[in-house]
């Protein structure tokens, strides 16, 4: 899952970015409201956490600019204490949520697990593929109810396999969804983590096909 933070204050933006990531987020970050605006013009984000009062544009505008992009990706937006003015402003805007600084940082995390859970198509939680079972609110995996063991990293390309089983899923496309910008995505890093995944999935008898110089493909579940 991928997470974009518009916060322009050095020392807030760190500690969002260190503990998004070490929740196992794809994270960029843009200090202006013009970096985020082009940003968001150009990437898909599962879910934004937008400061208000940012340089160049505000965070209003970004979020105005955004959902008249007809952009849905949930907006999480940080607002002063005590501000019911800029609640309900970025509420009318189309935020989905809002967040008084200061916050707590297990609480900002709690309140991105639920936007993301609520962003994604069909609002569902599970996704299932024969066997096989994935909870992405809980970031659990099963194979007829038993426990699967698998890294951030292979539970989210198995993630956007299963979301897009059927389809061809480009390695960049992966890459995409699992760095953040900037990040170094060594050359072999999806093959090895696909590699291992194949390995971890045989019980389930779930196969990812190498659809080669195009990617990946997880069959279409066939159910008996
Ligand atoms: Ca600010």
């Amino acid at each position: 899952m991928r997470l974009l933070i518009v916060e322009d204050h050095p020392i807030l933006a760190d500690g969002l970015i260190t503990a998004l990531k070490s929740a196992d987020y794809a994270v960029d970050h843009a200090a202006s409201g013009e970096r985020a605006d082009h940003m968001l013009a150009a990437q898909h984000y599962d879910a934004v956490i937008l400061d208000i009062g940012l340089p160049a544009l505000d965070g209003y505008e970004v979020l105005r600019r955004m959902r008249r992009r007809g952009s849905k990706t949930p907006v999480l937006m940080l607002t002063a204490r005590d501000a019911l003015e800029d609640r309900v402003k970025g509420l009318d805007l189309g935020a989905d949520d809002y967040l008084t600084k200061p916050y707590d940082l297990p609480e900002l995390e709690a309140r991105v697990r639920a936007l993301i859970r609520r962003g994604q198509s069909g609002g569902g939680a599970e996704l299932a593929h024969g066997p096989l079972m994935l909870d992405t609110a809980g970031r659990r995996a099963t194979i007829k109810g038993n426990p699967l063991e698998l890294s951030a990293r292979e539970f989210g390309v198995l993630e956007v396999l299963m979301l897009r089983a059927g389809r061809v899923v480009s390695k960049e496309q992966l890459a995409e969804r699992l760095y953040g910008w900037g990040e170094e995505v060594g050359a072999n890093a999806i093959e090895v983590c696909v590699h291992r995944l194949r390995k971890k999935l045989e019980p389930a008898a779930v196969n990812v096909r190498t659809i080669r110089g195009l990617g990946y493909l997880l069959d279409k579940a066939t159910h008996d």
